[in-house]
């Protein structure tokens, strides 16, 4: 069977997508890492419409890519206009790209309605591009816009356009459905009818209008298609572009296809959060594969069926691209969960031990209440060394007060905190500035306690989340804080609950900091042990 390859064309189609944009020093990492990944193609941008495309093809001529070919993307000349005096045409071999993409009509619809010229004049149109870039030196992709569209109107025709590609010399003819429509049975069928006069590669190249593409691709595959475009995560116009990053494992995990260069799922999902992350969009935790929740379990019989075995209720083993399983505490959770997500974190309990089920009724006292440890390990785990009389404060709270001022209309509010806390037989009474209040308690609390433990110094908030919730059991709204910490090394999450929105806050925070001081020392801990075992 012939390798299949990839097409990325996330810089050109995905940036299509609402509320997206990148600029040429994000294009030029994400070009780096599809390099790295084995992506054969990277679509680098629209020749003739963008100048920012222009200078992303300036730029990445001066890195060496070692698996992956640049194209540069542009249209068929326009009608009736000599292909020397086309000025698309001089924009695209001026970016000098290696591989040059065209795209051209296949619909007669488009011809005369949108082109408003000639059949035949489109014909030509086809055949002159192509034959031109080919004189120029460049390796040709013909993308044949909304092709099926245009073969379900007439197949005869649409034939014509891509032999007319063909005949100019085109090294591969990609089949689009552009408008993203079409069904995978009709999908299988037509490639199926191409493939069987075409001599050269096929691609396809779908949308999800009608939440097909994935499956669509895969159809085309199957009818003898050998180059797949799609966009990371699926980012394009409208509903998206094919996701590659459910096309790449389907095909190489579910179907054995191999592809010609990239050989390792493993970065697929550290590829999609950094696309997530260079577009500053909300990772999609439902992705499939490469999701939070791909591999995430919650009711208490499926985590009881996944300890025994991963295969019960999981079709791939998350590491195969890069992802991981996740254990969900929740008042679903029974016994299986507590326990499992317990081990996973270093703490010993035994399965029949009456201290699971203690968990368990805290657990649900608290979400009763409105709290939530999905997000939260480390205030889960604060709750089980709670129960299991581990858990000591490293300080107590003798106050704090915060203060948020605005004088006047133009100024920015000012923030500060002020905390009063008590280490031992010491008292400490600071004071500190934020952008917010929260930040500014947080301030606070870690100059009170920085004498004491100066390594709550390095901890940061790197995410804070804010719900309003309608708890179960109470009749005034509700506030859950959510904030996610690191110390450069790992990183946590703890939650806060309460009508008032920095006493939730505080909650969070203090938990946050005593995970810190719980988990520094037990890393003394095990150092230590480790010495004495080798002396
Ligand atoms: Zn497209």
């Amino acid at each position: 069977m012939k390798k299949v390859q990839l097409y990325d064309t996330t810089l050109r189609d995905g940036m299509q997508a609402e509320g997206v944009s990148l600029a040429t020093a994000g294009k030029l990492k994400l070009a780096l890492k599809l390099d790295e990944f084995g992506v054969d193609y990277i679509e680098g941008g629209f020749a003739a419409s963008n100048p920012k495309d222009m200078e992303f093809f300036a730029e990445i001529k001066k890195h060496h890519l070692k698996k992956s070919k640049i194209a540069a993307f542009g249209s068929t000349r326009r009608a009736n206009t000599p292909i020397g005096e086309d000025k698309g045409t001089n924009q695209l071999i001026m970016a000098d790209m290696p591989v040059a993409t065209i795209f051209g009509k296949s619909w007669r619809l488009h011809v005369t309605s949108v082109l408003r010229t000639t059949e035949n004049e489109n014909l030509a149109m086809i055949k002159d591009t192509v034959r031109y870039f080919k004189v120029h030196g460049r390796e040709v992709i013909y993308d044949a816009e909304h092709f099926f569209d245009g073969y379900k109107d007439s197949p005869e025709f649409a034939m014509r356009t891509i032999k007319a590609a063909l005949d100019g010399g085109a090294d591969a003819i990609v089949l689009c459905d552009t408008r993203g429509g079409c069904l995978p049975l009709e999908i299988f069928d037509i490639t199926g009818a191409v493939k069987r006069v075409i001599p050269v590669t096929i691609g396809i190249h779908c949308h999800n209008d009608a939440e097909m593409a994935v499956a669509n691709s895969i159809e085309a595959v199957r009818a003898g298609a050998t180059q797949v475009q799609g966009t990371i995560n699926g980012f394009g116009e409208r509903c998206g572009n094919a996701n590659l990053c459910a096309i790449i494992p389907n095909l190489k995990l579910k179907m054995g296809t191999e592809f010609n260069q990239c050989k390792d799922l493993k970065e697929l999902t550290n590829i999609s959060r950094f696309v997530d992350t260079l577009l500053n969009v909300v990772h999609d935790r439902r992705l499939a594969y490469v999701g939070a929740s791909a591999f995430a379990h919650k009711a208490g019989m499926h985590v009881n069926a996944v300890e025994k075995t991963s295969e019960s209720f999981e079709h791939i083993k998350p590491k195969e691209v890069g992802n991981e399983r996740r254990i969900l505490i929740s008042e679903l959770a029974g016994g299986s969960n507590v326990l499992l997500k317990a081990v996973q974190m270093g703490v010993e309990m035994s399965r029949n031990s009456p201290q699971v089920k203690e968990v368990l009724h805290h657990l649900e006292q608290l979400e009763k209440k409105g709290y939530e440890f999905e997000g939260a390990d480390a205030s889960f785990k604060i709750l089980i060394q709670k129960v299991l009389k581990k858990h000591r404060s490293f300080f107590d709270l003798l106050g704090f007060r915060v203060i948020v001022e605005k004088r006047g209309k133009g100024e920015l509010p000012r923030s500060e905190a002020i905390v009063k806390l008590k280490v031992g037989d010491d008292v400490e009474h600071r004071v500190a500035e934020g952008d917010g209040p929260v930040n500014a308690l947080d301030n606070a609390l870690r100059l009170a306690l920085a004498k004491f433990y100066p390594l709550v110094a390095k901890v940061t908030l790197t995410d804070y989340h804010v719900r309003i919730i309608d708890p179960k059991e109470a009749t005034a709204a509700k506030t859950r804080v959510i904030i996610e910490s690191t110390d450069g090394e790992d990183t946590w999450g703890t939650v806060g609950v309460s009508e008032n929105i920095i006493e939730a806050s505080w909650e969070a925070l203090v938990d946050s900091v005593e995970f810190k001081l719980f988990k520094d020392e037990e890393k003394a801990h095990r150092h230590k042990g480790a010495k004495a075992q080798k002396n």
